[in-house]
Order: C-alpha cells, then sequence, then structure tokens
C-alpha cells in the first residue's frame, strides 16, 4: 500500500497492511525548515514553501502525511481578524478582532486572505505527491466564533446572547463548508477541522451538544459528500463529549493523550476511527525516542487506527522523535 492508501483506508476504518503513522495536525519544525528550505513565516503565505514544508517529515522521516497549512487563523483572517504571522518556531495568532462580526459570508470570501495560498498549494501537494495523503487542517465553527468575537466575548455571549451566537456560528458553519468543497476540489483528500474552542475543558458538554454538534454535522455532511475523508480535531480531556463526537459523522477523530485510547474505543466502537495520541508536548517535543516507541507501541496495543501526535507537532521537536514515531509503527 502506499502511504495514501494506508492512511485514507485506515481512517475510514478499511483494513491495512499496518498500522500507519501519520499527523493530521500542523506538521512544520524548524530543523525540517532548515533541511528544505521552505521556513515560516514566509511559508504561510507562500504556496510552494507550504507544500513543500506540509511534505517534509515524509521526506526526512517517513511520516504518511502531507499535511498544511501550520496554524488555526486562515480563515479569521479572510473574514477580517487581524493576524500576527509568527516568528520561525511561533505559529501565527489571532491579535484582533473585526468591530462588528460579519452578518453574511462575504460573496469574496474564498478569494480574502491567505485562502487561495492554501488552495494552491493544495493543487501542488496534488501534483508533486500522488502518493501521500494530502490533510487540510481548519478552524472549526466554534473556534472560528471564538476568533471573530473573541472567546471571552463569545462565553459570555452563550449566557445572554445564544441568538447572536447561533447567528455568527451559523456564518463560520457557512465559511467552513465553502472552503472545505474548495479545498476537496483543489485535491485535498482529508479535512480537518479543529475546534480547540469547543473543548470541554473550555464549554460544557451540554453547549457542545445543543450548539457545536449540529453545526459540525453539516460540516461532516458537506466533506464526505464530496467523497473528502473527514477527521475532527478537539483538544484536551474529550471524554465527556466523545460520544456526541462520534455521532457528528466523520469518518476519524482525533485525540489527545489525555483520552485513553482503549476506553475510548469502548465508548464509540470500532467507527469512527481514532488518530493520535502521542503526547506532543511531553514526548515528541521533550522525550527520548525510546519513550516516543514505547507510547507508540502502547498506542497500537489499545486500538488507534492512525498513529500520530496527540495535537500540533511542536516547532522545535527533533526528527529522531518523529523518525521513532514511523519506526514504531514499522
Ligand atoms: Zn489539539
Amino acid at each position: 500500500m502506499t502511504p495514501r492508501d494506508r492512511v485514507l483506508a485506515a481512517l475510514k476504518g478499511e483494513e491495512v497492511d499496518r498500522i500507519p503513522a501519520s499527523a493530521v495536525t500542523q506538521v512544520g519544525t524548524v530543523v525540517a525548515m532548515e533541511k528544505i528550505g521552505a521556513y515560516w513565516p514566509a511559508a504561510h503565505s507562500d504556496p510552494e514553501q507550504m507544500a513543500e514544508l506540509g511534505a517534509s517529515l515524509y521526506k526526512l522521516a517517513g511520516l504518511e502525511t502531507a499535511r498544511i497549512p501550520f496554524c488555526l487563523t486562515v480563515q479569521a483572517e479572510a473574514l477580517g481578524c487581524k493576524v500576527n504571522i509568527g516568528t520561525n518556531d511561533r505559529q501565527p495568532s489571532v491579535v484582533g478582532h473585526p468591530a462588528m462580526p460579519p452578518d453574511q459570508l462575504p460573496d469574496n470570501f474564498l478569494n480574502s486572505g491567505r485562502i487561495p495560498v492554501v488552495i494552491k498549494a493544495t493543487e501542488i501537494l496534488r501534483k508533486s505527491y500522488p502518493d501521500l495523503p494530502k490533510m487540510v487542517g481548519m478552524e472549526g465553527p466554534f473556534t472560528l466564533a471564538g476568533h471573530l468575537i473573541g472567546i471571552e466575548n463569545l462565553m459570555m455571549m452563550m449566557i445572554r446572547q445564544r441568538d447572536a451566537v447561533l447567528r455568527v456560528l451559523g456564518i463560520c458553519t457557512k465559511a467552513n463548508i465553502e472552503y472545505a468543497k474548495a479545498l476537496i476540489e483543489a485535491g485535498a483528500e482529508v479535512a480537518v477541522p479543529c475546534d480547540p474552542t469547543a473543548s470541554p475543558d473550555l464549554m460544557s458538554p451540554k453547549d457542545f451538544s445543543s450548539i457545536v454538534k449540529p453545526r459540525l454535522k453539516e460540516l461532516a455532511q458537506a466533506i464526505t459528500s464530496r467523497g473528502g475523508v473527514g477527521v475532527l480535531h478537539i483538544c484536551g480531556g474529550v471524554q465527556k463529549i466523545l460520544k456526541e463526537m462520534a455521532e457528528v459523522g466523520f469518518d476519524a477523530l482525533s485525540i489527545e493523550e489525555k483520552v485513553d485510547v482503549a476506553a475510548a474505543k469502548a465508548v464509540i466502537g470500532p467507527r469512527p476511527a481514532l488518530v493520535g495520541n502521542i503526547s506532543a508536548a511531553k514526548t515528541l517535543f521533550l522525550g527520548k525516542p525510546e519513550q516516543v516507541r514505547e507510547e507508540a507501541k502502547r498506542a497500537i496495543a489499545a486500538g488507534i487506527n492512525v498513529l500520530a501526535p496527540g495535537c500540533g507537532i511542536a516547532p522545535r521537536t527533533p526528527l529522531e522523535n518523529i523518525r521513532a514515531l514511523v519506526d514504531a509503527s514499522t
């Protein structure tokens, strides 16, 4: 099997020759930037550099992925947020919200900000890396809403102005769907909405169920009905919403090390597939290759479908640790 076929099959819960070692979350590292000559922050705005850095960990360590972009700010910026583009080891971040959130999705949304860059980079990956799974990450609806009106504001409005929250969330979901459609058309095989702001660490499971879940359902439907594979990533200890996440309709869920793989399997059953859950901060960034191998072997034994970092790879992660993750899968 090619890495592409192996990863796509594993995400869909189909038979594979072995568990793939991949990443559905951010993959840019400083060592890779230096080795292949594609650097942050330029790679956030240059499609060629974005594509090459997105495939770099396959070239340098055998990680079965071509994954772009390297931040969760692309749609936010296109909808009027101010973004600090960061440095070679600091990701872009939202530093300012529009005075008023948009009351509808602008007609030129797909031509705004860095959206054309990500679409172009996806097309480059499609041409240059036929054997790698082409994955594109994006802010999920609730995280995008948090970018547009500020997370604290959003949490306050959840209590006092629920209708206004629902309105903004509706526009964010529309943005997500339009963006996902364009990415799939450009050659993205896997769409990965990341919705960290919807984690039980930040919002109640009850609100997740009533407000976020229906929107994620629309998004999952839009992705899968166009032949895309959908992977939902929510950070933190998501045990309390795991069952709800499984009901949304994504092919796979990407989870952190806070979630026990065997326990999660017991809750959701064989589908959706589980992706993760090697600690990106403790093990991959700060640990020794031997620790990476041990943690990876444990995840495989517990039934993980795709071996991967539990969250975005830290930019200063050593290459040996990525190689150890790959070793553990072969
Ligand atoms: Zn995460």
